[in-house]
């Protein structure tokens, strides 16, 4: 299991990555919270945990953020100081469970494989543009019964087409919702994206789901798939 600790003390950060290491996790550690946030939306984690207190954004806003971008990594939040926050505001932002420091690892890990059991809660609808299905929670797409092996960041391209089917969308837009906002490189790399993911999804079943609209961007065929 991949665990993402956003945990701005370095020490216990690096401690609950070797009790969790342990119990066989594999842990990365942010130590802020736009690096935590970045991480969370970028890589597949099985499950995050959090802390309240984080420099740059607050663990309730790197929450709040992750959700509205419909990423359902299970949340455990662990608050520095108990009663600071409450723990029905940590659940009602979107967290899947709650622990105040100081905590020991046994009930760390009984809480993080009571989630990874849970699994995430607020699923999201499985995307689909004719036989092409993506499964954002499941991080799987597939054509017909096809399992197509997609990178993260094609992924997140496809993801974001099939959000917007029929729309003409254009490749600033798709650089603004797919690659991060600190990313200043040209919109050519939207095209290489593109035909990365056509060779994937469409050509080698002769399909043609993602058009070019001359001049504008890009259209995903809801309906044709
Ligand atoms: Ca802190």
């Amino acid at each position: 299991m991949r665990t993402l600790i956003i945990e701005d003390e370095h020490a216990l950060a690096e401690a609950i990555a070797d009790g969790l290491a342990a119990e066989g996790f594999v842990s990365d550690l942010a130590h802020d919270g736009p690096d935590g946030l970045w991480r969370a939306l970028h890589e597949p984690y099985d499950v995050i945990v959090l802390d309240i207190m984080l420099p740059g954004l607050s663990g309730y806003e790197v929450l709040k953020r992750l959700r509205a971008a419909r990423a359902w990594t299970p949340v455990l939040i662990v608050s520095a100081k108990a009663g600071e926050y409450d723990e029905a505001d940590a659940l009602d932002l979107g967290a899947d469970d709650y622990l105040s420091k100081p905590f020991s690892y046994v009930v760390l890990v009984a809480h993080l494989r009571a989630l990874l059991r849970r699994g995430a809660p607020a699923r999201p609808a499985v995307l689909t543009a004719g036989d092409l299905t993506l499964d954002p929670a499941r991080r799987r797409c597939r054509r017909g019964h096809r399992e197509i092996d997609l990178t993260t960041r094609e992924f997140a391209l496809l993801e974001y087409l099939l959000r917007h089917p029929d729309e003409v969308i254009s490749k600033t837009d798709i650089l603004t919702h797919v690659w991060d906002e600190y990313f200043d490189g040209d919109t050519n790399i939207v095209e290489v994206y593109v035909g990365y993911l056509r060779r994937k999804i469409d050509a080698p079943f002769g399909r043609r789901t993602i058009e070019t609209v001359r001049g504008a961007g890009y259209r995903l065929r809801g309906g044709a798939g």
